[in-house]
């Protein structure tokens, strides 16, 4: 299935975007005492909600949290009563260099100023579906520059990608801008007649334990490998040898980064699952020869089992499959959501005739398909997807929550829209609301080493919380009824973050 990619120039002038919209502001100005009264909070570590609290905050951190009313006579007081309060959502699988929907390279002044106004909103944007951190699983690096200067966002952690040399995703982008785009590209000599170093490369530069320690060297959390030989019908994009990956693993290991690997289809996890990594970036929706009329055939089970004692992370990545399929839908851009998320000129310009470039590609890939046949194939696909969380879940399997905004040039995918999409198709995938909750927090803390800061409302904790109207233990919808957010201790008031403010 050709669910995840990435239009050769599309990012040639990315630099000249991300350059235009550097703000000098810092989101880090200490807020004064905040006291939140009355609450019931919602914290992963909670059995049920704990009614009537009292929680002090000062400057970025909960401080104290009473059953008590709390004298503190200088805060700034909130009355919560009837609110919920949760730890703020972490998607951990977001791109931010890549805005949805746009072909970045041209020189058009139009898509240079689309793009500004899409690297104003996107923080923002998350933030109003309450996503207060977020894990760039392979970001360019203009692109998360200009994320980190913008002056209300996200905390952000990063991901480097370790791809082999004009393998997945690289392969994917023009040979012109490849080395500016993947830096950190393995070159295997074992390869060389098909894929050579490039002129004036030095291979010294691009062997496992180089490239991983130029990755840490720049602060990435984890290191991500790309187990993919093609997608639909292709299969002929070089893979990372399993004594390559083995390297990349040990190196990650020295340095203490996570290993990600993307790999969604049976065959590609199975390598994943061998090695092992610590987190697979996918769910499991391609399962090639295998098929079942409900749940999941025995062989996926099989895999899935192993996915579970050998306690691999798992993004479901629910939305993947449905971006696509939303640019065959003719109702996609009325969503009144999207008008909440996508700056108005943009929003405009994915209905006119340039803005479905995208939807006319994936139209020629499938031979011209109706556009009702294109959706119901991603669908179904997707299906299988579903099907297989559902089975990890029943196995006790702890899920971490991660969109993959956006997993292609597809307007179909929006930040933080989909972060609260991806929850709503986990729960349609049967998992329980409160599988759902850890996933979105102490899941994504714990698996990525975050978990002194982030993951639950405990004193210590940075203060990225939300007020919810609803218990997100009743209703997955509870997640996009968002009254407040809360930011490092600042309060922010919901609708100030809508793109159409
Ligand atoms: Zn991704």
């Amino acid at each position: 299935m050709r669910a995840q990619m990435w239009n050769g120039k599309w990012v040639t002038k990315l630099g000249a975007f991300a350059s235009a919209s550097v703000l000098l502001c810092s989101q880090s100005a200490v807020a004064e005492d905040l006291l939140l009264q009355n609450v019931a909070i919602v914290s992963p570590e909670l059995r049920e909600p704990a009614r009537n609290r009292h929680v002090l905050i000062r400057g970025e951190r909960i401080v104290q949290i009473s059953a008590k009313a709390l004298a503190a006579p200088n805060a700034k007081r909130i009355d919560a009563r009837g609110l919920y309060l949760t730890p703020g959502v972490m998607d951990s699988h977001v791109h931010v260099s890549t805005p949805p929907g746009l072909p970045l390279g041209a020189d058009d002044p139009t898509l240079v100023a689309l793009n500004a106004a899409y690297v104003r909103q996107q923080p923002r944007s998350y933030l109003y579906f309450g996503v207060t951190q977020v894990i760039d699983l392979a970001g360019v690096a203009e692109g998360v520059a200009a994320f980190e200067a913008q002056p209300l966002r996200p905390d952000l952690f990063r991901c480097g990608a370790a791809v082999v040399l004009n393998g997945y995703p690289m392969a994917l982008f023009d040979t012109s801008v490849r080395l500016r785009v993947f830096p950190d590209y393995v070159f295997e000599p074992a390869n060389a007649a098909a894929h050579p170093l490039p002129a004036g490369e030095d291979p010294a530069k691009h062997t496992p334990e180089a490239v991983v320690e130029a990755i840490a060297a720049r602060g990435a959390r984890c290191v991500k490998v790309f187990i993919e030989d093609g997608f639909g019908e292709r299969s002929d994009w070089p893979l990372m040898s399993t004594a390559t990956l083995k390297r990349v693993q040990a190196a990650a290991r020295k340095h203490h980064l996570l290993l990600v690997a993307h790999a969604n289809a049976i065959d590609m996890q199975r390598m994943a699952v061998a090695l092992p990594v610590d987190v697979l970036a996918h769910g499991l929706w391609n399962w090639n020869e295998y098929r079942a009329k409900e749940g999941v055939p025995e062989a996926i089970a099989q895999h899935l089992r192993l996915i579970h004692t050998r306690k691999i992370g798992l993004q479901p990545t629910l939305r993947v499959l449905p971006g696509i399929a939303d640019l065959f839908r003719a109702d996609t851009l009325q969503d009144p959501v999207y008008a909440k998320v996508v700056p108005p000129a943009l929003l405009a310009w994915y209905g006119s005739e340039a803005g479905q470039w995208f939807k006319r590609e994936m139209q020629r890939d499938f031979g011209g398909a109706p556009d009702a046949k294109i959706a119901q194939v991603n669908l179904s696909t997707n299906d299988q997807n579903m099907r297989s969380v559902r089975f990890l879940n029943k196995l006790g399997h702890p899920l971490l929550l991660g969109s993959d905004t956006p997993s292609a040039p597809t307007y179909g995918n929006q930040p933080g829209y989909d972060t609260y999409r991806e929850m709503r198709s986990m729960a349609q995938a049967g998992v329980p609301l409160r599988a759902i909750l850890e996933a979105a927090t102490l899941n994504n803390a714990r698996q990525f080493g975050l978990e002194k800061d982030y993951g639950t409302v405990e004193a210590g904790k940075i203060a990225n919380l939300l007020l919810l109207k609803t218990n997100p233990l009743e209703s997955v919808q509870a997640w996009a009824d968002i009254e407040r957010v809360i930011l490092h201790g600042r309060v922010i008031e919901r609708e100030t973050l809508a793109a159409d403010h």
